[in-house]
């Protein structure tokens, strides 16, 4: 994109400029995921992000055929905010020394990837569908569906052990025992059945009693700041 060209006239030109940031935002994606799947020592995570790469590459393929849906060749433009966040995941992980630590900051650095690409595809699929271009909300969904599940089976490996472990009260939390264990039991089967949208609301609800639940076990097994010393010095 030209600085001083405005070579965006119109709505039309903003969405295939946005999609072309997308388009090349994937395509980075594709070529940074196998680096973080390397320093993830975490199995699950590893696997999780080698399946995300899997699908990012079915991703590029749907932009393609959105391009197409729209009489436009693929191309990319060149998307400074992707290219941040892989430079922050990689400067990041460089730093990190701890493996369980390098977990947690890959899974964080993924997050934040997620993230963008959540925001690009809310954005798209609306602008889509103000232009008429309904031939492409359909792939565009499919993405965007991608990276939502994405985004969420990284915050359940993340809350459910990668941080705890990371700040080194793995022990302590297994010895927290049934109410812990339970806790992190009532996620997986939401997770398992992989119905997104049907289980969605219900592991959420869920979710927030396992998140109270595991608080709450924490707080008795933890010992690491008595529950009145604590609340002063807050
Ligand atoms: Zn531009
Ligand atoms: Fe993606
Ligand atoms: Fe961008
Ligand atoms: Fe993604």
């Amino acid at each position: 994109m030209g600085l001083f060209t405005k070579d965006i006239k119109s709505m039309e030109d903003l969405f295939l400029h946005t999609l072309q940031d997308i388009y090349y935002a994937e395509q980075q994606i594709v070529k940074s995921l196998p680096s973080m799947i390397e320093k993830a020592s975490n199995r699950e995570l590893a696997k999780g992000l080698r399946d995300h790469l899997r699908e990012t590459k079915h991703q590029v393929a749907r932009l393609e055929k959105v391009f197409e849906n729209l009489g436009q060749r693929p191309k990319g433009t060149e998307c400074p905010a992707i290219d941040g966040l892989i430079k922050e995941a990689n400067a990041v992980a460089g730093e990190v020394d701890d493996k369980k630590v390098l977990d947690a900051a890959v899974i964080g650095s993924a997050q934040a990837i997620e993230h963008y690409e959540i925001a690009r595809y809310g954005t798209l699929i609306a602008w889509a569908g103000e232009l008429g271009h309904d031939n492409v909300t359909g792939l565009l969904k499919a993405n965007l569906r991608e990276e939502k599940a994405a985004d969420r089976k990284l915050n359940i490996l993340a809350e459910g052990k990668v941080n705890r472990s990371a700040t080194g009260r793995r022990a302590a939390a297994t010895r927290g025992g049934a109410a812990k264990r339970s806790g992190t039991g009532t996620r997986s089967p939401a997770r398992k059945t992989g119905a997104k949208r049907s289980t969605s609301s219900r592991s959420s609800g869920k979710r927030t009693t396992a998140a109270k639940r595991s608080t709450a076990a924490k707080r008795t097994t933890g010992a690491k700041r008595p529950a009145s010393r604590g609340r002063s010095a807050r």
